[in-house]
């Protein structure tokens, strides 16, 4: 069976790598393959390294060098090249980058530097990670640059103060903690951006095609904005299974209730699925959101809709796979 799922950083990371273990632990599935298409809205050159931080994420995770409690950023990490940067001042300084991490960063610049595509950048640290032998492909969403901005207006306009000013995603997010009310969101080279070697593919030949439960609006959202996506998934006859990253209205990490009112969405596992309706068939959400309406065939999880650990990850993954059999049938 070939999987194709989009995904974001953590949410999506935690999830390929619950699914990877269903499939391995499963005799008949063991020789599946696995294509991740990863958001890279969230790309930021910072010091002039590009760092990727949801393709970073999905690295690490899935060849077993995350930092589990924090849940991105590498295991036994030192601060060392940061302190030096703050010793000279050198901006900016909310943006944590471990020592190890900034060997990624800096490799990650020296092949785009030489030309090198993105696509092949990730390869090549997907290689060295150990994702082909896992029977796991890593695609950015795009080979050109896509950078998530944020409108905010907190600034010092005239009378009500209200200049509006836009930042890059990362700063709202890490800076900020989402707690700045954002005005919109403006994805700077998406809608001139094309899919990189290998998505579209992905997407129409598939078996099945899952949407982790990765933030819709800055992870899955921004994906579904690369031309030919969106299309893609409404032509593929897979069926397109997606896991709720919402219970009872609250995402379990980060501030994806900010970023669905940012676009005038309710904060519900059922406006989620709204956001897909046009090629979504099956949505899987917490016992807590059994009542949801949607036009995909939703069903509620055994337990809670929670990725504690891998085997429960695992089991979430297992019931997305039965819901897919089922919608296709
Ligand atoms: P990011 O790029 O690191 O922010 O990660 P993603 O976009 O891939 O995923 C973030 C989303 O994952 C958030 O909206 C969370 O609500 C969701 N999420 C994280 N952990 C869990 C979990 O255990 N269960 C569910 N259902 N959603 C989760
Ligand atoms: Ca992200």
């Amino acid at each position: 069976m070939h999987i194709t799922a989009l995904a974001g950083g953590v949410g999506g990371a935690r999830f390929i790598r619950g699914l990877r273990h269903h499939l391995d632990t499963t005799p008949a599935l063991a020789d599946s393959t696995v294509t991740v298409i990863a958001n890279t809205g969230d790309d930021i050159t910072l010091f002039g390294l590009r760092v990727s931080p949801d393709v970073d994420t999905l690295l690490y995770t899935l060849g077993g060098g995350i930092h589990e409690g924090q849940g991105w950023g590498r295991a036994d990490e030192s601060h060392r090249v940061q302190g030096e940067l703050a010793a000279y001042g050198a901006l900016p300084q909310w943006f944590a980058l471990g020592d190890l991490d900034v060997g990624t960063h800096i490799v990650r610049s020296q092949w785009l530097g030489q030309g090198v595509s993105l696509s092949e950048v990730t390869a090549r640290l997907a290689a060295r990670w150990g994702l082909p032998e896992r029977r796991i492909t890593l695609l950015p969403m795009s080979d050109m640059p896509v950078e998530t901005h944020v409108v905010v207006a907190d600034g010092d306009g005239e009378g009500d103060g209200a200049a509006e000013r836009a930042i890059h995603f990362q700063e709202w997010w890490v800076r900020h903690q989402a707690s700045i009310p954002a005005q919109r969101f403006v994805v700077a080279g998406l809608d001139r951006a094309t899919a990189a070697p290998g998505v579209l593919d992905a997407i129409r030949s598939a078996d099945v095609v899952l949407l982790p439960p990765s933030n819709p609006v800055v992870s899955i959202g921004i994906i579904l904005g690369v031309p030919g996506v969106r299309d893609a998934l409404r032509g593929t006859t897979a069926p397109v299974v997606g896991i709720s990253p919402l219970i009872s209205g609250r995402p379990i990490r980060g501030h994806a209730d900010a970023c669905l009112s940012t676009i005038g969405i309710d904060s519900t596992a059922q406006a989620v699925a709204g956001l897909y309706e046009d090629f979504l068939d099956g949505w899987l959400v917490d016992p807590a959101d059994a009542t949801t309406r949607a036009r995909a065939r939703v069903e509620a999880f055994d337990g809670p809709l929670l990725m504690t650990d891998v085997e429960a990850t695992a089991r979430i993954a297992a019931h997305a796979l039965r819901l897919a059999d089922a919608v296709r049938a």
